[in-house]
């Protein structure tokens, strides 16, 4: 048996919904990361999206757990910077959680899995200024199964957070206190990215 047509669809479809998304935002997240780091966030980004598109048809064939690790692969390729390995380890992670879940997929516990191996890979924690402060608020909505709009919204408000918060890994951990008063590039990247997938989700099955 080859894969169902509507998983092909809903794989190509993330995958554009993502690549535009980070298109259309790269060059603010730029901008956020000239503030407080090195200025790379929207271009890396932007590279890394371009490399998954270009692989669209052969990631679409895969089962759903399969194409996240391989996606996660190609950002750990592609990316650059320290958010390559960060959103790859994510998806990767993701991804083998789901493919060794035996049919009973539980999707919040896997995205918890994940969340921790992107903390233990950047050593960092909750409250320290990166994309993890926007990634534990997402996996809270899941759990309490909020809808999508819910998810969405509650991404953007933590990625607002990130305003006050310190820097303590990264690049912009080296600005100390200075690093106050910016919002983090990979939390806002995260963000986007996770209302992306919220929308493209609501308009595949509208309630
Ligand atoms: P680089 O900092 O290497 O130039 P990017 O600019 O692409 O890489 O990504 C920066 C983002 O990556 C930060 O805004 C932050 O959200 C995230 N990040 C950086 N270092 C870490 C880390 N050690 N743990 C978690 N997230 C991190
Ligand atoms: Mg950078």
């Amino acid at each position: 048996m080859s894969e169902v047509p509507a998983n092909a669809a809903l794989i190509g479809g993330l995958i554009e919904a993502c690549r535009e998304v980070i298109a259309a935002n790269a060059d603010h997240l730029s901008e956020l990361d000239r503030a407080i780091g090195d200025g790379d966030h929207g271009t890396n980004m932007r590279r890394g999206l371009e490399a998954v598109y270009a692989e669209r048809s052969r990631l679409a064939e895969l089962p759903l757990p399969k194409a996240l690790e391989e996606t996660g692969l190609t950002l750990v390729m592609s990316v650059g910077g320290a958010a390559g390995p960060l959103y790859g380890t994510l998806l990767i992670e993701i991804g083998r959680h789901l493919a060794g879940a035996n049919g009973q997929i539980d999707f919040a516990r896997a995205f918890e899995h994940a969340i921790d191996a992107v903390a233990r890979r950047g050593r960092a924690s909750a409250g320290d200024k990166t994309l993890l402060d926007v990634l534990y608020p997402v996996h809270a909505e899941v759990v309490r199964r909020a809808g999508l709009a819910g998810i969405a919204e509650e991404a953007e408000r933590a990625a607002s957070l990130t305003f006050g918060m310190k820097a303590i890994r990264g690049r912009a951990a080296f600005l100390g206190d200075r690093s106050v008063g910016h919002v983090d590039p990979g939390a806002k990247s995260c963000a986007l990215l996770t209302a992306a997938i919220c929308r493209f989700l609501e308009e595949q099955c509208p309630a």
